[in-house]
């Protein structure tokens, strides 16, 4: 072997053994805040990125402050997925700094078009930032996510594409299953009472009349007159049912049901809603679909319509008890 071919095999060798390792670093390392952003990413991604999120099960997006780790966690990310309209009320000054930096933080929220965003009065002018509650509305989130992995590999985008259609597909699914078990409530109980204003798109997506304790981020406190309002409404409509949610403390929930209890009428604890986090990962209920499909079918059969207990795919096993 002469030195040349000596040099070529040693060139030969190091590509051999760097290829594996150049391919494993090719993979997207994608950021998310919520459970809910991250799992469109990962349904979008496939095997091409690391998905991670930065809150997990029962973490409140709106009081979230970010830690040493995580703003070292978005500073190694190449792309950040944020959900936007001032959910992740605390972080914006730790976004900003990342996107300074040239790093794409990209708002999934913000694809919702205006006109299809609910702004309610006492949010200050400001959208509710709850969009992820109407399946049909997280679509747009969807072609956010795709958007931005496409751009930041351009080399995935056929299959981004090709992953995000699968998803739309299981949303509308989704969507139709919603609208068919909330439509089987009786018209005197289509009223959702919650811990906070998290189901606004929910509520319009399928005609039901939402009313939460807190407001639409849980910053605000709940006063003892909406507690009293709320409990002069449970009493008159006979609703019979009020929902705890995984994010938010139970307290005012339970005022509400000794409130009507003192008043004669029965309401009973719905079971905890996934408003703002998702379940425990790994579970059916800790992905996005497994979430909506627990609420809204939770919601229907405590409020006295007709939705199979295992739910939309019969996963569920939250809602059977
Ligand atoms: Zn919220």
């Amino acid at each position: 072997m002469n030195r040349y071919s000596a040099f070529l095999l040693a060139m030969l060798t190091l590509l051999w053994t760097a290829a594996p390792a150049s391919a494993q670093s090719k993979r997207l390392n994608v950021l998310a805040t919520t459970g809910m952003v991250a799992d469109v990413a990962r349904a979008v991604a496939g095997e091409r990125a690391e998905v991670s999120a930065l809150m997990g099960e029962g973490v409140d997006p709106h009081l979230y402050k970010p830690t040493r780790s995580d703003i070292a966690r978005l500073t190694r990310a190449d792309v950040v997925l944020v959900n936007g309209l001032h959910l992740e009320g605390k972080m914006d000054e730790a976004f900003q700094r990342v996107a300074s930096s040239g790093k794409p933080v990209v708002r999934v929220a913000d694809r919702v078009p205006r006109e299809q965003r609910i702004t309610p009065p006492q949010f200050e002018g400001n959208d509710d930032p709850h969009v992820w509650m109407a399946p049909a509305l997280w679509i747009h989130a969807l072609d956010s996510v795709r958007d931005a992995l496409s751009a930041a590999d351009p080399t995935g985008a056929e299959t981004y594409a090709r992953n995000a259609d699968a998803y739309r597909k299981e949303l509308a699914e989704l969507d139709a299953y919603a609208r068919r078990v909330l439509a089987s409530i009786p018209g005197n109980a289509r009223v959702l009472v919650t811990a906070h204003d998290a189901f606004n798109y929910l509520g319009r997506a399928y005609s039901i009349e939402v009313r939460g304790i807190q407001g639409v981020s849980t910053e605000s406190e709940a006063g003892l007159k909406s507690i009293e309002e709320l409990v002069a409404l449970l009493v008159e409509r006979k609703i019979p049912a009020v929902f705890p949610e995984t994010s938010v403390s139970d307290r005012n929930v339970q005022a509400l049901v000794e409130g009507a209890a003192a008043r004669g009428h029965t309401v009973a604890l719905g079971g905890a809603l996934f408003s703002d986090a998702m379940g425990a990962p790994g579970t059916y209920e800790g992905t996005y679909i497994g979430m909506i499909d627990h609420n809204v079918t939770l919601i229907s059969r405590a409020l006295g319509g007709d939705a199979p207990a295992g739910g939309f795919r019969g996963k569920l096993t939250l809602a059977q008890r």
